[in-house]
């Protein structure tokens, strides 16, 4: 009794909390650290006794006053003055709060994603994934394309019922529909999927035939996906309702496309940017004039400019990928790439050979700024 924690702090609450505080603060406490969330973590099941005790006796105002004035001694010699034998049971006040340990409340919080037992045989279907692979163009454009997956699908006989008259399905004698079976552990109720009707709180007399009382069949089915423009390798899409159907007529679960964006013959990218190196003729890099490059539009063109030098990267504003989240499209990087004839007749080779002459040493900047720099290698 001595190093008990102070009931305030256990639920991390203001000494002067209202009531709804009190209680928010243990909803979410004693979700984190309920036993079925923390199977054989002996930490969680005391932490979670002592935000049962906590809120029993600062949910109560008498208690509450009581605790204010007298500490834990208040409750030493049972409740606080009103007698009765000490706390309840840590699931107990559970149950209390969110309305009974297997209905509501406590699936909202350990159902979601799984298959929910709702006690009327219908289970939610399985998620599904899909990997998706499309091209940099389809990614940049968007497009809608069509899956095809072997997925359970409502079955039609027996309109998801998994019976072939009405009356074959009863509830499940085991379990009172439930679906799971509980039992006592020490002071918690452990619960566990129903043998009986394998949790489905129901079990069929008479199962259609052609679903053998699921309710569901495998099928290849069809689905239409839109793609939105901006896309990248790792993005999910999520199909609502094109999982798995459920069992029974439950919900079906959902359908996740996991994108992969191929490599392109040109373009290289960079989150909304894209890059590319495009040849560009000597004469016309000297020269200057116009170079046509490749875009995700089609054509287009860039200026160049009189003398200028491999590797200078020319900027196509939003000429890149659009933004998935509405925001300004990429750019498009070109980066030039010099390129030197290989085939020159002797006449071609001559008049070369003069322009070189004629033009010395004198013009080639780029020349000068490295002999400057390694004159000591060339012992000049
Ligand atoms: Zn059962
Ligand atoms: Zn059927």
């Amino acid at each position: 009794m001595a190093d008990k924690r102070d009931y305030y702090e256990v639920l991390g609450v203001e000494r002067n909390a209202t009531a709804e505080e009190i209680k928010k603060a243990y909803r979410k406490l004693a979700v984190k650290f309920h036993p079925d969330k923390n199977p054989g973590d002996h930490t969680a099941e005391d932490k979670f006794k002592e935000l049962g005790e906590a809120y029993e006796a600062l949910s109560d105002a008498d208690k509450r006053a009581a605790y204010d004035r007298y500490g834990h001694s208040a409750f030493s010699g049972g409740m606080g003055g009103g007698g009765g034998g000490g706390f309840h049971d840590a699931a107990d006040i559970f149950s209390q709060v969110f309305g009974g340990a297997f209905g509501g409340g406590f699936e909202e919080f350990f159902g979601g994603g799984g298959s929910r037992r709702k006690g009327s045989g219908k289970q939610r279907g399985s998620d599904l994934r899909y990997d998706l692979e499309i091209s940099l163009e389809e990614a940049a454009r968007g497009v809608e394309k069509e899956l095809e997956i072997e997925r359970y699908v409502p079955c039609e006989p027996c309109g998801a019922k998994g019976t072939k008259g009405t009356g074959g399905v009863k509830v499940c004698q085991s379990c009172g529909g439930r679906g799971v079976v509980a039992r006592q552990a020490g002071i918690f109720i452990q619960q566990s999927t129903c043998p009986e009707c394998r949790g489905a709180g129901e079990t069929i007399s008479d199962p259609c035939t052609t679903c053998k009382g699921d309710g569901r069949v495998q099928r290849d089915s069809r689905i239409k996906l839109r793609i939105p423009a901006g896309v990248d390798t790792g993005t999910r899409l999520r199909s609502t309702g094109n999982g798995d159907a459920g069992v029974r007529g439950g919900a079906a679960g959902d359908l996740y496309v996991f994108l992969h964006v191929k490599d392109h013959d040109v373009f290289e990218r960079d989150g909304s940017d894209l890059f590319c190196e495009v040849p560009l003729p000597f004469s016309v890099a000297a020269l200057g004039g116009e170079l046509k490059v490749p875009s995700l539009d089609g054509q287009s063109s860039i200026k160049i400019p009189l003398g200028t030098q491999g590797g200078t990267v020319f900027r196509l504003r939003e000429k890149g990928i659009p933004s998935l989240s509405g925001g300004r499209r990429g750019d498009l990087n070109v980066r030039v790439q010099v390129e030197v004839p290989t085939k020159l007749n002797s006449d071609q080779q001559q008049k070369l050979r003069a322009f070189s002459e004629s033009i010395g040493e004198q013009n080639s900047p780029m020349q000068e700024g490295f002999f400057q720099k390694a004159k000591r290698f060339f012992d000049l």
